[in-house]
């Protein structure tokens, strides 16, 4: 529910109705607009009386927010979040992001070699993954620590901003220190604790979707974050389970065209995890993009064929090149 305030309301009357609203053990969240001010009510919105909120003084109209998330919602604030990772890459703005890298990093020379060809390449962002969520616990689990201090001295290096996949709350510390945006992968979308306590880091956050959930339940996911304060969210449609098995995933561009619609947050596209082959990497890129995608991640690698994990599905540099000067257009804003 939004309560929205008349333009001659003084503040005395906008505190009554905050006061009102938290009688009902709802929380008001107020709004300063040029013209007016509206007030959001996050909460069960059955403890409130329409009847009576409208009738207090000051009061203009009640808009209902018919979507059971509510601050992610464009009901809730119609215009587009941008979101800055260093003031430099803006997500949701007129430019697409591209963020490359290898899945893992593996060594500093194999991050090196990569961050300075996709940033040569014109990419955006440095992806790697330093902690990863492997299926099997015998395969490579990633350098930990030690792979976050490489991305955060590369990164440097290159000129380029980094984003890492966190999987546990152990290591909220160390992501703080060395990352400019922290990853939550598709296995941890609906881990609430790990939300929650990143979200209060106040980085930027990429939130992928996870496999098999809704597009409620993405939405939930990225509220959870949004409650905490944190409103630098970017979402990722990273490719569902379906009965297809051909493809590791199927990229679900239905979802995030909806999404576009329904909520006002930036989402990209990861063509890699979605294909988990190269050679439709590209192409899905292209169709995310012109469903209106705000960029996508995407895995590049100097060696795929001896990558420690994802090489299947990633980039060599030279078809990233080829990546680079055939996708970017698609994007709704490209010049
Ligand atoms: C990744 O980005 O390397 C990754 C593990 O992604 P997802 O969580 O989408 O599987
Ligand atoms: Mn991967």
């Amino acid at each position: 529910m939004i309560i929205v305030m008349e333009k001659s309301a003084t503040q005395q009357m906008v505190d009554h109705v905050l006061q009102v609203v938290r009688e009902h053990d709802l929380k008001p969240e107020p709004m300063y607009g040029t013209q007016r001010v509206a007030i959001g009510v996050i909460g069960e919105k059955t403890k409130l009386d329409e009847g009576k909120i409208s009738r207090l003084p000051g009061v203009k109209e009640i808009l209902l927010v018919s979507k059971p998330y509510k601050r992610v919602s464009r009901e809730y604030q119609p215009e587009d979040t941008l979101v800055k990772v260093n003031g430099n890459v803006v997500f949701g703005g007129t430019k697409p992001v591209i963020i490359a890298g290898p899945c893992g990093v593996e060594s500093e020379e194999q991050f090196r070699t990569i961050a300075e060809g996709v940033k040569k390449l014109g990419a955006t962002m440095l992806r790697g993954g330093a902690f990863k969520p492997r299926t099997s616990p015998y395969a490579f689990q990633g350098l930990g620590e030690e792979g976050l201090k490489i991305m955060k001295k590369i990164g440097k290096e290159v000129g380029l901003s980094v984003v890492s996949e966190c999987i546990s709350v152990d290591h909220l510390d160390l992501f703080d220190k060395y990352v400019d945006m922290i990853q939550i992968g598709a296995r941890n979308m609906q881990n609430f604790d790990l939300l929650t306590k990143v979200a209060k880091l106040g980085k930027p956050i990429l939130l992928k979707r996870g496999m098999a959930a809704t597009v409620e339940e993405f939405l939930f996911a990225a509220e959870y974050i949004l409650n905490e304060g944190n409103k630098n969210v970017v979402l990722c449609e990273r490719g569902i389970r379906t009965f297809e098995q051909s493809t590791r995933n199927i990229l679900d561009l239905n979802s995030l065209a909806l999404i576009k619609e329904t909520s006002h947050l930036p989402v990209i596209a990861d063509p890699s995890h979605a294909a988990g082959r190269y050679d439709l990497v590209t192409p899905l890129a292209r169709a995310a993009l012109a469903a209106g995608a705000d960029g996508i991640i995407v895995e590049v690698h100097n060696k795929p064929d001896e990558a420690l994990s994802d090489g299947k599905q990633s980039l060599t540099l030279e078809s990233f090149a080829e990546f680079m000067t055939t996708a970017p257009q698609y994007h709704k804003h490209y010049e």
